[in-house]
């Protein structure tokens, strides 16, 4: 019942027109009928003529507490009004309260924390100190991962259409445990070979790291394998590399069942980067790693000037907050396997359903022309992402063909919610 105040700003043809910024093929189709967005309330967000969206997308994986959250907002307000800026090189207790809670939220020796301003960077500094620490180049990270746009994490990243034509060194791409189109179905252990592979073959031996992510976003929400993590740990630790996890998407309660997305494979990284969900749209990454491996930063003048902005810290503290005193975690389980039901119930109904996946808020359904052979429905998905939002939904797409709708929503979506998607979609 929250109704946005009036709006008398520029039209979203106006902005579109003077918006004199290169769009990228990736986004282009937002842009055919541009929305221009002026509100947003929890899970819902509000265009120019008060028009009331739900969002299933969520910022891409971002907006966890809701959007303009009010403990999050009055976080953010109070320390504007106090303080907006100092750098690291002063102190300030915004950036040592956040730190604490969130070192607080990992096990073992992971205690030491670095902020940074995105997912990009967050992981440029995980492969810069795993390869400090180890001395070694070679970085193993999995197909149709993804993990950033800058020179180190664009090597990562292993997605076509993600990548440019310019020098990517050191990074070997191993074979994705992708359970949908991948040739051992389930069976973690066999695609974990492929990364001993990698190791007796493409390198001497001894490697940087692995990265991943727990369920892959961009890559069109794709569950690793099971067995298949755990495998690979063992193999990049007896070759001396350090294993780095990306929660730049599955971090902060969105898979339901753990608060970080490689808990549920029962592991504990080496380091792990985050991004996204940590400010609920306030940029800010971060990276966790013990004090040993944190050590090979000493004396040395890594610095970025944004980093643990006062601003931005707070809006972290005040994510923890509300993520525990709302129980997020658990209504992402809870509606998220509701969700996760009603979405695969309609695979009888449709045959263009080849395939509904994913975790907690954190669901893929993949959209296929012919079940057997997996032809990627591309238009299709295109054609029925616009129709939802005609009827009041936005939601996400990825996958390598662009063929899976990506399912993201701040974690207060309800069970209504979910009927509402699903009603659509259904339509
Ligand atoms: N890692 C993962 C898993 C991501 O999904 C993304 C962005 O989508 C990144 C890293 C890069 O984060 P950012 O866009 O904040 O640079």
């Amino acid at each position: 019942d929250y109704t946005p105040p009036p709006y008398s700003g520029p039209s979203a043809k106006e902005i579109l027109s003077k918006r004199l910024q290169f769009l990228s093929p990736a986004v282009f189709h937002f842009f055919k009928n541009p929305l221009n967005l002026v509100d947003g309330k929890m899970q819902y967000l509000f265009d120019e003529k008060g028009r009331r969206y739900l969002d299933a997308f969520g910022g891409i994986a971002t907006v966890c507490c809701g959007h303009c959250h009010p403990h999050v907002v009055d976080a953010i307000v109070n320390q504007t009004k106090r303080l907006q800026h100092s750098t690291i090189l002063y102190l300030n207790p915004a950036i040592a309260e956040f730190a604490e809670a969130l070192a607080a939220k990992f096990p073992g020796d992971l205690k030491v924390v670095f902020f940074t301003n995105s997912g990009t960077e967050a992981n440029e500094l995980a492969l810069l100190m795993a390869r400090l620490y180890t001395g070694c180049h070679d970085v193993i990270s999995i197909r149709n991962g993804y993990h950033g746009n800058a020179a180190g994490t664009m090597g990562a990243t292993a997605q076509s259409s993600y990548k440019f034509n310019v020098v990517q060194t050191g990074v070997h791409h191993a074979q994705n445990p992708d359970q949908y189109r991948g040739v051992f179905g389930s069976d973690g252990l066999k695609y974990a070979r492929d990364v001993d592979d990698i190791i007796t073959y493409g390198t001497s031996g001894h490697v940087a790291a692995f990265i991943a992510e727990a369920i892959q976003g961009v890559g069109g929400i794709m569950e690793l394998a099971p067995g298949y993590l755990p495998a690979v740990y063992s193999s990049i630790r007896k070759a001396g590399g350090l294993c780095i996890a990306d929660e730049v998407q599955s971090g902060f309660a969105r898979t339901g069942s753990h608060f970080w997305g490689f808990e549920a494979h029962g592991v504990v990284p080496d380091i792990v980067t985050m991004a996204k969900g940590i400010g609920n749209g306030i940029p800010l990454g971060a990276v966790v790693t013990t004090p040993e491996i944190a050590k090979v930063l000493a004396y040395r003048s890594y610095f970025n000037t944004f980093g643990g902005n006062p601003v931005s810290t707070a809006a972290g503290l005040a994510v923890l907050q509300v993520l525990e005193k709302e129980n997020l975690q658990q209504n992402a389980m809870t509606v998220g396997s509701y969700l996760k039901e009603r979405l695969t119930s309609l695979k009888d109904k449709y045959e263009i359903i080849g395939d509904v996946r994913g975790r907690g808020l954190m669901l893929g359904v993949e959209l296929v022309k012919d079940r057997q052979l997996k032809t990627p429905a591309k238009v299709e998905t295109l054609h029925i992402m616009d129709q939802m939002k005609e009827m009041g939904i936005l939601i996400g797409k990825g996958g390598f063909f662009g063929n899976v709708f990506r399912i993201t929503p701040p974690l207060c979506f309800t069970k209504d919610d979910a009927d509402f998607l699903v009603d659509v979609m259904d339509y």
